[in-house]
């Protein structure tokens, strides 16, 4: 049995006529076998990628007990119940310890990241000691061991700090570089070939002729990928003729780990389309019970993933998000956050909605009068009103089972902003 057929298999309810969204995820996520390969590269540029391998601390950090403030370091067991009258003698600095014994009744003045003086345990703040010339008085109130960072707090030897299939960010970066590590190994960049289908495409450059458009969708579809940090090729408009379809289908299948085209699975394309798409491959074809976006085309041509999206330009954006993000940052090796998150908040529109799909109606999140966060529609929904996608920073998610929206009432949303 094909790989597509065994999964189905093993799904309940498979309808390709009228496809849930949880459910094509299910079988999209159980269609995917993340890609393996690794190579190194310095850590800088892993800014974005995912880890290959777990990375495991070598040292500790910080690597010595150290003081988290400005003030003095003192042995607790000389803290009375009263004020403590304590003998200076010496500073230790963040990077030049003060390295003699701290005797009873001493205490040294210490600096914030300086190591522990031996026989120290606890630091008081600068703010609440008085200077007495050589001598220093602690108040009382202290406690033993406070304002101390300890040694592998952050990290300790032998830990997983990070793990395999993690997309890197930022503060990892800094995590590898505080254990001195200068070169990861991360999963090789995934490629994703695209483009577009329909006579009526004129690229960007050319003069519309009567009944034209231009190609829109290779521009969205061009930044959606660029912002989850996969190697894109554009393969420009294809013809709705079988020989260049299948021409372009065959190059991109080899040349991709996935292949993404938009227009050309709704009912009414020429049905070589489909055809095409069945011979070359193995191919599925849904319409999904989902609002803009409904057929969609899913499937492996050759050793390529294949998304054949809806052509309407708000239609590829929200299948997109919904499918492909998700299953390419499963393909590239990413285990961790692959759906968007949802929040809830307050939304100020009506909206009107029957059970029996998954609307994603585009919204602006942004500050009411009281200064609350909440959500409303933007203008005309139509599936080919792209202005709708520019103007919202989030999509409001309007749930299967889910009726109609009132003023007031709690909506999920998926942010855009920000997000690969
Ligand atoms: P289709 O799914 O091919 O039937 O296309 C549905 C609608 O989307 C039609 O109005 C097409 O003209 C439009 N469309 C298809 N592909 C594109 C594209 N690449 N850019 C802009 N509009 C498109
Ligand atoms: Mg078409």
């Amino acid at each position: 049995m094909s790989e597509l057929k065994k999964i189905i298999s093993c799904m309940d309810d498979y309808d390709p006529e009228a496809m849930r969204v949880d459910k094509a995820r299910e079988f999209i996520r159980a269609l995917i076998r993340p890609i393996q390969t690794n190579e190194r590269i310095a850590v800088r540029g892993s800014l974005g990628r995912i880890l290959g391998e777990d990375i495991v601390s070598n040292i500790n950090v910080p690597s010595h007990d150290n003081s988290a403030m400005d003030g003095w370091a003192l042995r607790g067991e000389d803290l009375g119940e009263g004020p403590t009258r304590l003998r200076e003698v010496g500073v230790a600095y963040a990077g030049r310890g003060y390295s003699r014994e701290v005797a009873k009744g001493e205490a040294v003045r210490i600096m914030t990241g300086a190591v522990m003086p031996p026989g120290t345990d606890t630091v008081v703040i600068q703010e609440v000691v008085q200077k007495d010339g050589e001598y220093i008085v602690v108040p009382p109130g202290q406690k033993v061991g406070q304002n101390k960072r300890l040694a592998g707090e952050d990290l300790s030897v032998g830990k997983a700090v990070l793990h395999a299939g993690r997309q890197i960010i930022p503060a990892d970066l800094g995590l590898m570089a505080s254990l001195g590590i200068a070169e990861v190994p991360v999963r090789r960049r995934l490629r994703v070939a695209f483009f577009s289908t329909g006579d009526e495409l004129a690229s960007v450059g050319s003069v519309l002729k009567e009944g034209e458009v231009y190609d829109s969708n290779r521009y969205t579809i061009y930044g959606m990928l660029a912002r989850l940090g996969v190697e894109v090729i554009d393969m420009g408009v294809v013809r709705d003729d079988p020989a260049s379809l299948e021409k372009a289908f065959r190059e991109a299948s080899e040349n991709a780990d996935a292949v993404i085209t938009s227009g050309g699975v709704s009912v009414g394309e020429a049905d070589f389309t489909r055809d095409l798409m069945i011979k070359l491959g193995e191919v599925l074809f849904w319409k999904i019970a989902m609002k803009p976006g409904r057929p969609m085309a899913l499937g492996k041509i050759g050793e390529a993933y294949f998304f054949g999206l809806p052509g309407n330009p708000v239609s590829v954006m929200i299948t997109f998000y919904a499918f492909v993000r998700g299953a390419l940052l499963a393909l590239a090796g990413r285990t961790e956050e692959i759906e968007l998150p949802t929040l809830s908040v307050t939304c100020s529109t009506a909206l009107k909605k029957n059970p029996g799909r998954t609307e994603f109606q585009r919204g602006v999140l942004a500050r009411n009068g009281q200064g609350e966060w909440e959500v409303r529609v933007t203008g005309a929904q139509g599936s080919g009103v792209l202005r709708s996608m520019s103007e919202a920073n989030c999509l409001i998610v309007l749930e299967h089972e889910r009726g109609s929206v009132k003023p007031g009432d709690k909506v999920n949303i998926q942010l855009m902003e920000g997000l690969a």
